[in-house]
């Protein structure tokens, strides 16, 4: 029996995709990448904002067209978990779903499907993971959340802030990193309240100490910090980790005193602007990256210009703007105020010109300078000029979010495997980064 799998939405439900595909091939399920040559087709669905709740369904509708050859259709995650009830009659293409949490149920499934021996195309040998290049990779400390943002329906699909051991998580970061993988990305909904419901206090310091005593070449990268729970022995440990990515994503959502409030965000402006002020002065290297709703309900340009204001006094490298949606099921759904969206559209323009200002400042600082970069693969036309040969990812650079690297390599250079090698900046063109390899 072969399976087939895809992995919609963020980097958790990307974690969780690769759990279980490990999981499948403990049994001895093959993975293939062509859907056409599988037997059951897996969707791991988003069902965060309305949009990723139509993009999953749009995917599992496009895949049915493989039912015609005998293929099985199968979706879990979010997006199942959140219409749990009317999912049968929503999409009747389905010939099995199951929410988050429930792997178990899933791979008896899929036991019961190789039982019968459905046609078998591919052998074990031919499964790999299929989420990731093989260098990085994602380990997700826990799930689920209780900052219970008022736009949120996370801790409506996921629950209560659940973290995984740090045994646990320490045995897969060890795991992965003894099968070669080099950059392990931790992620959770917000990794800074990891701990708190199994050891009564935060323990991301812990964990992260206990992670940074494996002997082994690797770094370690640090995605959804919220900005309350970044505490001064955190940055002191970031600061001070040559395996620690200088590069954080600190989801701020906006910067005005009144809609952090109503976002029931548990930080104020004041101090979300010293925390910036505090990374920015003491790690003036490190990559920011950000994420900020836009036209939440009642935003007002008073609003938007403080937001705006902070984009500009921080020029975070990376950053994501997104238009508020209101999503039926939570707190913020009965808000008076919706914006009109033509206003929206004239806010979100004016930051994605601000940011984009920003980092290009940025580069023009940093060309000539070094970084590392990972090599993917040869380029089949070299982009920009003849030089640039290969392409990857720099370590500026989160994976899939932030852009790519394109690598001019020396003859002399042997490119034997992803790296990371050192790099000297040569060119910016947002939101990719070129370099010389030396
Ligand atoms: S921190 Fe807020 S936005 Fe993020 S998952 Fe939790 S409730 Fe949702």
């Amino acid at each position: 029996m072969n399976v087939y799998i895809e992995s919609l939405g963020c980097f958790k439900n990307k974690a969780d995709t690769e759990k279980f595909v490990n999981k499948l091939i403990q049994h001895d399920i093959a993975i293939v990448r062509d859907p056409a040559a599988s037997n059951i087709i897996i969707i791991n669905t988003c069902g965060f904002i309305k949009p990723a709740v139509e993009e999953s369904i749009e995917r599992i509708l496009e895949l049915s067209k493989f039912k015609e050859k005998g293929a099985k259709l199968v979706a879990f995650g979010c997006m199942i978990e959140r219409y749990k009830h009317e999912i049968k009659h929503l999409i009747p293409e389905l010939d099995f779903t199951t929410g988050i949490n429930s792997f178990e149920k899933l791979i008896n499934y899929l036991l019961i499907n190789k039982e019968k021996n459905l046609h078998n195309i591919l052998s074990k040998k031919d499964a790999y993971i299929i989420t990731n290049l093989p260098y990085y990779s994602y380990v997700k400390i826990a799930d689920g959340c209780n900052n219970r943002c008022s736009y949120c329906m996370i801790p409506f699909i996921k629950g209560e802030l659940k973290s995984v051991k740090l045994d646990n998580v320490k045995r897969s970061v060890k795991n992965l990193i003894n099968m070669g993988v080099k950059e392990i990305n931790i992620v959770a909904q917000d990794i800074t309240k990891y701990g708190i419901d199994i050891y009564g206090e935060y323990k991301l310091c812990s964990l992260l100490d206990a992670i940074l005593n494996i002997d082994g070449d690797f770094y370690i990268r640090l995605l959804y910090l919220n900005p309350d729970g970044i505490e001064n022995n955190l940055l002191d440990l970031i600061k001070n980790s040559s395996k620690i990515i200088k590069y954080l994503d600190i989801p701020i959502q906006h910067a005005s005193d009144k809609i952090l409030k109503m976002m029931n965000r548990k930080i104020d402006s004041i101090s979300l602007f010293k925390l910036f002020e505090k990374i920015r002065h003491n790690m003036p290297d490190l990559f920011l990256r950000t994420t900020a709703i836009v036209g939440f309900p009642s935003e007002n340009n008073y609003d938007f210009n403080k937001l705006l204001e902070f984009i500009n006094t921080f020029s975070p490298e990376w950053a994501g703007f997104f238009r508020y949606y209101p999503e039926e099921g939570t707190p913020s759904y009965n808000f008076k105020g919706r914006i009109n969206k033509k206003i929206v559209d004239e806010r979100l323009n004016i930051l994605e010109i601000a940011q984009i200002n920003n980092i290009n400042q940025r580069f023009k600082k940093l060309i000539g300078t070094n970084i590392k970069v990972f090599i993917e693969k040869p380029l089949e036309k070299p982009v920009n000029n003849a030089n640039y040969t290969y392409s990857g990812r720099s370590l500026l650079q989160a994976p899939e979010i932030d852009g790519k690297c394109y690598i001019k390599v020396d003859n002399n250079i042997a490119i034997n495997n992803f790296g990371p090698y050192n790099a000297l900046i040569s060119d910016f063109k947002y939101p990719d980064i070129f370099v010389t390899l030396n």
